[in-house]
């Protein structure tokens, strides 16, 4: 939680609503002198070249291993999440900054291509450039692994970062600048600012050369229109409703144990959490039973002793209320928990049968400890309902045979079958989104290559006797080239 002040605001415990630190409210000018010192830095990181780049992001990973407890002790000021929660999520950031210092080289070096038939005589490359300032702007869910999908990508591709978490978090953004800064011996390559939307609005008009920004859609739509004042691209990391499918030949202690777990960890405030369930009418019944059986143990409340912690977010307590209300307005049935479920700081676990899909139980995103179950006939059914949201994030499967079939008709950016979340913790490919759920990548080749651009660069290797492009060009060369390519049946290449 956070607290206003005139020029700084307090972070606060959601636990138990202490001051766990304070911290300044950057105005435009700081940020833009921020991102002025990274401008210069950008240079001096690009020109380090990969190899030194790779030395330090490794030391980088290391030392977010070393210093785990302390850092997972910050997120668990800031967030109330579980302490081992927080190592597991600080594991997972070390894992992504290792795969992008080891992969970078590789991916982004410089690709020939062929240059077709007419062009023969050059050589054809595809160069990968730095961008130069990447601004980061973060949720406070996640605020290790998120927004190091971005930082260390953009780092490893040769770009300085200025980032700026979530209000709620902004201690352990500054912490992983910290340990930046011890491995690298610089506080320029990688700085933090901090502040409520305006600061990032700041940072969106500041002049860095691409937002990566992970949140909320509505907050999405309010950073792209700034973007687009200057044309500044754009990774949009938004919200989901991702769906659980579960077939007649699903592993359904698994899918129960793993679904509940998607669904009620960390609060149910994780973007690819399991918000919504379409299981096969035929183990409806016997899958339900195990969700309500393991639900009935979990519990929210002190991080010490709890499953979960508190809604981060006060103000998300409402939200997680009303789509409770609507669902069982509209005849959803509790069978875990209900409205009462929802407190001053906590929210306990609640699952909900047979809502109707026009619920906001079921179109918005909850971003709380709530389940909805539906049954379908059928798997055509289970994938009509999932596409059918607004949302495209993620999607989990349970099939011992129908996995693949169904996923390759799921319109989201991840799928994971018989398991849950666990796309995230491969660091070899692409996380992001489609539709409200938004568009770029990170993590993998593609997260990468989202924090350069492309330079084609062609070379003469020799002179060919045809001058094309000239004005000597005669009637006969042109001839040639229609007949050429007339030969190639179009093709050049
Ligand atoms: P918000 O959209 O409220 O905020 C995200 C960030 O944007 C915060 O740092 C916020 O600052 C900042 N911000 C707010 N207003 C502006 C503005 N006008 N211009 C620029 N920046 C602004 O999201 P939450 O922090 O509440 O995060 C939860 C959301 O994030 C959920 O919808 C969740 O699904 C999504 N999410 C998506 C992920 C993905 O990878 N797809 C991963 C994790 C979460 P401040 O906090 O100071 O207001």
């Amino acid at each position: 939680m956070a607290k206003k002040n005139s020029n700084s605001f307090d972070s606060l415990n959601p636990v138990t609503g202490e001051v766990v630190g304070k911290y300044p409210i950057n105005n435009e000018k700081e940020v833009y002198a921020a991102v002025t010192l990274a401008s210069d830095a950008a240079i001096r990181w690009s020109e380090l070249g990969h190899k030194n780049r790779r030395k330090i992001l490794l030391a980088y990973s290391r030392l977010i291993l070393s210093e785990i407890d302390s850092l997972a002790e910050q997120v668990t000021l800031e967030t109330g999440k579980p302490h081992s929660d927080a190592k597991l999520e600080i594991t997972l950031a070390a894992h992504h900054v290792a795969w992008a210092a080891r992969n970078a080289e590789s991916v982004l070096r410089t690709a020939y291509r062929s240059p077709g038939a007419l062009m023969a005589n050059m050589s054809a490359t595809v160069e990968r450039s730095p961008l130069g300032v990447v601004g980061v702007i973060g949720p406070w869910n996640y605020p290790v692994f998120t927004p190091m999908g971005s930082i260390a990508y953009a780092l490893a591709a040769g770009n300085t970062v200025v980032f700026k978490p979530s209000e709620y978090t902004p201690g352990v953004g500054i912490a992983l600048a910290e340990l930046f800064e011890h491995a690298s011996g610089s506080s320029e390559y990688f700085q933090v600012v901090t502040g409520f939307g305006e600061t990032g609005v700041a940072l969106c008009r500041s002049g860095v050369k691409k937002v990566a920004f992970t949140g909320s859609t509505a907050t999405a739509k309010k950073v792209a229109a700034i973007c687009a004042e200057s044309l500044t691209p754009l990774i949009a990391e938004c919200g989901g409703k991702d769906p659980v499918i579960v077939a007649r030949d699903a592993d359904i202690t698994r899918a129960a144990d793993a679904t509940v777990w998607s669904a009620l960890s960390n609060a149910g405030q994780t973007c690819i959490g399991a918000e919504r369930v379409y299981v096969d009418e035929n183990i409806a019944d016997i899958f339900t039973e195990k969700v309500i059986a393991l639900a009935k143990t979990i519990h929210a409340g002190n991080p010490e002793n709890a499953n979960y912690g508190p809604a981060t977010m006060p103000s998300q307590l409402k939200i997680i209320e009303a789509h409770i209300k609507d669902a069982v307005k509209r005849g959803g049935i509790p069978v875990v928990g209900g409205t009462q479920s929802v407190g001053d700081r906590f929210v306990q676990p609640v699952i909900l049968l047979q809502v109707p899909e026009d619920s906001i139980a079921l179109t918005d995103e909850t971003f709380g400890p709530t389940l909805v179950i539906n049954r379908v006939p059928d798997m055509e059914t289970a994938i009509q309902l999932s596409n059918a949201s607004r949302y495209g994030l993620g999607a989990s499967i349970w099939s011992r045979r129908q996995g693949r079939a169904i996923a390759s008709q799921l319109h989201c950016g991840m799928v994971a079958i018989n398991s849950v979340i666990s796309f995230a913790a491969v660091a070899s490919i692409p996380f992001g989104g489609t539709k409200d759920s938004g568009y770029g990548r990170i993590h993998g080749p593609e997260g990468l290559l989202e924090f350069t651009y492309p330079r084609s660069v062609v070379r003469a290797r020799f002179q060919l006797p045809l001058a094309i492009t000239s004005f000597k060009r005669t009637a006969k060369v042109d001839k040639l080239v229609v007949a050429l390519l007339k030969t190639l049946r179009g093709r050049l290449s």
